[in-house]
């Protein structure tokens, strides 16, 4: 029999629960105060207790089984197991690492054994927890209907959900193999726009947290949105999670309406709105595949005869028919729009689109085609289109721009007779030394001081009164004399000089104007912006500036814009153009009728006036054309609320008409040319009926001329 107290010291000095008992009758012989807490009672309750009944496991039983049977029984291995304390909840268990070491061999028999208990119980509590929050996240990682996928800083995949395995169409057996590279390849590859998507994870890589959101079509065709999370660790980033969404209805809804208010109805081709978007992507091509690319605007000669004579509907019926043998004349790769009434626009790639010379061609085939005889109902007639022609690269890298020359080629074509061909005269190198000769001018001007700005007066058709002020540029070089701004605003805006001009023209304009209502002689005066003038970021806070620095209130400024700034980028123009009007300020289309004409946006945006482009105004009251346009434009602008300006008006034919139109203003040589300041407020002082000084002349005695003109604010 072992003495107890031989044990004692080694047992107290172990750091965990441990008693010693005794093999032959398995009675504990000696245990430490640490065994006697963990069970939850006394030494001296344990001393003398059955030590195979305070371990009472499958194992354990198993073991001491064992230990009886055979005296040469080997130890027991530590081994994970749990006690519970007697009268006590399961849920009182404890749980611990136990161990038995069978010691003082004697012979073979060993004599007693140690046993050895950690307590484990809160790392354990601990572990189930974490157990359960994994079966909980996986549950939920499984539950959720957007496919997810959470990838290590290198973009790698280390876990995905079954929805991501559907979306991207993976094999259960990819899945299972836990391969990150043959996942992560296997999404690459069912991305139709792969590049995008390796870009979108260099980028990741780059800067983790530029997360974000990006619509991806897949080869299944499904459309989905995929928004990355960082994912983060104890403040530690560990990678990212990316949730992918189906959203291929939504996507497919959009192009439906894109597609419908893009498409021409009558004919199924493409309409003006869309043509912006395909020149560039033309052009996009065109500089991908280092080759060139030609458009082509055809306008139909005289096409309002066909219409008179044989009535709109079947007016119609020979637009389809012109469409078709437009058609039938383009090459592989070649696209067709129709882009106004009688107007269609042709885009040559491949070698069509290469030379001035293949283009010219192509564009004289589809003349070929066009004027091939007609007939309906019995009545015979040939038609004849005017085609302008411009080129990339040579005539321009823009779409916008591309859009333009051909337009000014086709009325090249239309000056020089119609029915033919005008290729757009590219700038020479001569004009390019002009140019780069102009740009240092213009610089030099400015700082010099060389510019001025002159007002050309507004007026009422219905009462002839004096109403605005247009501000115009102008710019006397001392070796060149007077240069107008039609011949610099365009290198201006070529060069981005026109940033810092449009500046110049607004501060001063604003002061002037400023000028005037302080002395009693308020009057609105419009300002020219140009689009990229527009585009600063800081735009609207420099009109604002401006303003609060002069004290002039914004309703009596007018910001003249183009319908291409309109257009571009609508959205953000919309933003700009709700900020301005904010501020009181009025906003007028300028050159109405040259661009994009479109009821939709006048329609989205805060547009106060219709400036009609003096092109249309030349021909009136003769030309049926011009006049047609006018009418409608009017009428247009009649509904949506917007007054409407006739430029250019120069005799008293076109006032007359335009009056009998019902046109609001007009602006003109007829009344006067853009007057410096000085001119303009005696103008404005005659109008009103008023001296210099300011006093009433109109009446009493002092009163000389009555007024012919009257002051409205408007
Ligand atoms: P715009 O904005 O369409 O200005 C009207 C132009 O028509 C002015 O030419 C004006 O002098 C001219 N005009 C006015 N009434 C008549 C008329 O009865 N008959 C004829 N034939 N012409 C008339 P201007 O001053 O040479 O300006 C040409 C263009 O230069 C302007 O066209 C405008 O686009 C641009 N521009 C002028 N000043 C500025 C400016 O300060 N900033 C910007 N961005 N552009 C300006
Ligand atoms: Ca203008
Ligand atoms: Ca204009």
């Amino acid at each position: 029999m072992e003495t107890p107290s031989r044990w004692q010291p080694l047992l107290d000095a172990l750091p965990h629960a441990a008693w010693v008992f005794d093999c032959a009758s398995t009675t504990v012989l000696a245990v430490n105060g640490a065994a006697a807490r963990l069970l939850a009672t006394t030494p001296q309750d344990l001393c003398g207790a059955r030590a195979d009944e305070l371990l009472q496991t499958p194992e354990d039983l198993a073991w001491w089984q064992e230990l009886s049977g055979s005296p040469g029984h080997s130890e027991a291995a530590a081994l994970e197991s749990h006690i519970t304390l007697p009268g006590t909840e399961p849920s009182a268990e404890r749980h611990v690492l136990r161990s038995i070491r069978l010691m003082g061999r004697d012979g073979d028999a060993p004599r007693c054994g140690l046993v050895t208990l950690v307590d484990r119980t809160v790392e354990h509590q601990a572990e189930a927890m974490r157990e359960g929050q994994l079966a909980e996240a996986r549950a939920t990682l499984e539950a959720s209907s957007d496919g997810l996928l959470v990838t290590d800083l290198d973009g790698l995949p280390r876990s995905c959900n079954a929805r991501l395995a559907q979306l991207f169409g993976m094999p259960e057996s990819l899945r299972e193999m836990r391969d990150a590279r043959a996942l992560a390849s296997w999404m690459h590859r069912g991305v139709v726009d792969s590049q995008a998507w390796q870009r979108r994870w260099l980028a990741l890589q780059r800067a983790p947290l530029a997360c974000g959101t990006q619509r991806l079509r897949l080869v299944s065709d499904l459309a989905v949105e995929w928004v990355v999370r960082p994912l983060w660790s104890q403040g530690v980033l560990q990678g990212h999670v990316s949730a992918f969404r189906d959203i291929t209805a939504t996507v497919d809804a959009e192009q439906r309406v894109t597609r419908g208010s893009q498409t021409d109805a009558l004919t199924g081709l493409p309409n003006r709105r869309r043509l912006t978007h395909m020149v560039a992507d033309a052009l996009m091509a065109a500089q991908a595949l280092d080759t060139g690319m030609a458009l082509l605007l055809v306008d139909m000669d005289h096409f309002n005869h066909v219409n008179d004579t044989l009535g709109h509907d079947r007016g119609d019926q020979v637009l389809v028919d012109v469409a078709r043998r437009i058609e039938s004349s383009l090459g592989e790769g070649d696209e067709l729009a129709r882009v106004g009434g009688d107007q269609f626009a042709l885009i040559l790639s491949g070698p069509q689109g290469a030379s001035a010379a293949a283009a010219e061609a192509a564009a004289r085939r589809v003349l070929a085609q066009v004027t091939q005889p007609c007939e309906l109902e019995g009545l015979q007639f040939t038609l004849t289109c005017s085609i302008g022609v411009a080129l990339f690269p040579a005539h321009g890298t823009q779409a916008d721009t591309l859009i333009s020359h051909a337009e000014g080629a086709m009325r090249q074509a239309k000056d020089s007779g119609r029915a033919t061909v005008r290729v757009h005269q590219g700038r020479a190198r001569v004009d390019l030394r002009r140019h780069m000769a102009l740009d240092h001018a213009m610089r030099q001007a400015l700082v010099s001081g060389r510019f001025r700005l002159h007002y050309q007066p507004q007026i009422h058709l219905a009462d002839g009164a004096l109403v605005s002020a247009e501000a115009l540029i102008r710019w006397r070089d001392p070796q060149q004399g007077e240069i107008s701004p039609g011949q610099f605003i365009p290198v201006a805006e070529d060069t981005g000089f026109i940033i810092a001009i449009g500046d110049w023209v607004l501060s001063q304009a604003v002061r002037q104007a400023a000028l005037w209502h302080a002395r009693g002689l308020s009057t609105p005066v419009a300002v020219n912006v140009s689009a990229l003038q527009f585009q600063q970021s800081q735009f609207v806070e420099r009109v604002a500036s401006v303003l609060a620095v002069s004290g002039l209130p914004g309703s009596l400024l007018e910001l003249e814009l183009t319908e291409s700034i309109l257009v571009r980028d609508a959205e953000e123009a919309l933003v700009r153009l709700q900020a301005l009007a904010k501020l009181g300020v009025r906003l007028a289309v300028d050159d109405f009728g040259t661009g994009y004409s479109s009821l939709a946006y006048l329609k989205r945006f805060p547009i106060a006036k219709l400036k009609i482009d003096r092109s249309f105004i030349r021909g009136l009251p003769g030309d049926e054309s011009d006049a047609a346009i006018v009418r409608a434009v009017l009428q247009m602008a009649k509904a949506l609320g917007i007054r409407v300006v006739a430029e250019g008006v120069e005799t008293e034919a076109q006032r007359q008409f335009l009056h009998e139109l019902g046109c609001d203003m007009f602006q003109g040589f007829l009344f006067a040319p853009a007057l410096d300041s000085l001119s303009f407020e005696h103008r404005l002082l005659a109008a009103r009926g008023l001296d210099e000084a300011g006093v009433d002349t109109s009446s009493g005695e002092g009163g000389s001329q009555p007024p012919r003109m009257r002051l409205v604010h408007g």
